[in-house]
């Protein structure tokens, strides 16, 4: 018998046949004699209309009353759930946030976990009864209401799981796992078995928005073994979990030892959402690059990649960077304010370029990754703008309209297409 945890996301509860055919996911798994903890988004659209209705009712919104409102979907969708579930004779019971209790800080909208009490849910699921859990939500130390961010509900299934010290947590979605990169880009795009939950970090916060980071992050520190699967497939047709099998369906994501075949690299990610920021012919000189961007850190706008021209008359340069694509204007201005100290030529930004990232822990172990990728671009006459580098990521900026080309390139370049198998 194993403890699973098992979240469904808005479109797995998008209406009353959708929660029906989550009910017959978990029945399956309660059948099998498995204790389930499942955790509920709010029905698909749900959450965004909610938040439509609190700005029109007012400009400035109270964080309190916004998470109150906002909170909402997940209610319904828990109590719907318990109810369908009750119908197909598993006894099952709703928990709210605040009836657990999963404490938060009191950030509300933006609000993280504290602590997770998971002894009085332990004995209703010691009692057989499922226990129906309200995502994305939680209690404040004032005693209100409060909420995870967006997409929060992937991070209370993990906070969830490490309270009950489940042996599974399931994230049921609209796709079958994490793939290579986006088959709608590479038709060849394979679904990974096993990832790392660094190499999946990477991924998440790069734009492969399968799960929320932070429940990444959280499933790392606390060693929960999460799964991506699809809530699509045919309930009555897949095997109830089986921890001696040692098996899963879709992508487990786990920590690296247990991924005994390990390639060099495990996926292509691409962010569209980037701006560049140039200075032309800025002084080259001590104290300049701290003059740019120390402001900006201040105007809380995040850097990431930064490339400086080699200064070709030994008093200017060209100092190039990149910000968030929604920071661009913002960026500009506050460069635009130390004008007459930084004494630039001409400051541009552009919004047409593409960061493409390869990811793997494998690289860590291997050399040459670099070179083999821009040997790969540069035959494809892909010029790179700027790269940056961690430990298990390379990621290159690019102009707009190679994104596709580039992301192939390298698709097929780090062997990961489906038949090169
Ligand atoms: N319903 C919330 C949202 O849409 C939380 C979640 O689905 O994870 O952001
Ligand atoms: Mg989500």
């Amino acid at each position: 018998m194993a403890l699973v945890v098992m979240k469904f996301g808005g479109t797995s509860v998008a209406d009353m046949d959708r929660i029906r055919n989550v009910a017959a996911h978990v029945k399956r798994e309660y059948d099998a004699g498995n204790q389930v903890a499942v955790v509920v988004s709010a029905m698909a659209g749900r959450t965004n209309e909610l938040v439509s209705f609190v700005n029109e009712a007012s400009s400035a919104p109270d964080q309190r009353e916004y998470d109150c409102v906002v909170s909402s979907g997940e209610q319904v969708t828990s109590g719907l759930l318990a109810l369908c579930l009750q119908d197909c004779a598993v006894p099952a019971r709703s928990w709210q946030g605040w009836q657990i209790p999963l404490k938060t800080d009191g950030a509300h909208a933006k609000a993280r976990i504290v602590d997770v009490c998971g002894a009085q849910m332990k004995a209703s699921l010691d009692q057989g009864e499922v226990a129906v859990i309200a995502g994305f939500q939680g209690i404040a130390p004032d005693g209100r209401i409060s909420t995870l961010g967006r997409g929060g509900s992937d991070t209370s299934a993990v906070a969830i799981a490490a309270a009950l010290g489940a042996d599974l947590c399931d994230i049921y979605t609209d796709v079958d796992g994490v793939y290579t990169t986006d088959p709608r880009i590479v038709p060849k795009a394979r679904r990974l078995s096993k990832v790392s939950y660094e190499e999946m970090l990477e991924m998440a916060s790069l734009g492969a928005k399968v799960l929320q980071t932070r429940s990444v992050e959280l499933a790392m520190t606390k060693n929960v073994r999460l799964a991506v699967r699809s809530s699509f497939d045919d309930p009555a047709s897949m095997p109830a979990i089986n921890l001696k099998q040692n098996s899963h369906i879709g992508t487990l994501v786990c920590s690296e030892d247990e991924i005994v075949e390990q390639q060099v690299v495990s996926g292509i990610a691409y962010a569209k959402d980037e701006a560049k920021v140039t200075l032309v012919a800025v002084a080259d000189q001590p104290g300049v690059a701290a003059m740019v961007f120390g402001p900006l850190a201040q105007a809380n706008i995040n850097v990431d990649m930064i490339v400086q021209n080699v200064s070709a008359d030994g008093a200017t340069t060209d100092l190039t960077f990149t910000v968030a694509e929604a920071d661009l204007s913002a960026a500009l201005k506050v460069v635009e304010a130390n004008k007459t100290t930084l004494q630039y030529k001409d400051l541009q930004g552009a919004t047409d370029i593409v960061k493409v990232s390869i990811i793997g822990v494998g690289m860590r172990s291997h050399a040459g990754v670099a070179g083999d990728m821009f040997e790969a671009l540069s035959q494809k006459g892909i010029n790179v703008l700027a790269i940056s580098t961690s430990e298990i990521k390379i990621s290159i900026l690019i102009d707009a309209a190679y994104q596709e080309l580039a992301v192939r390139t390298l698709h097929s370049l780090f062997g990961l297409d489906q038949d090169s198998e």
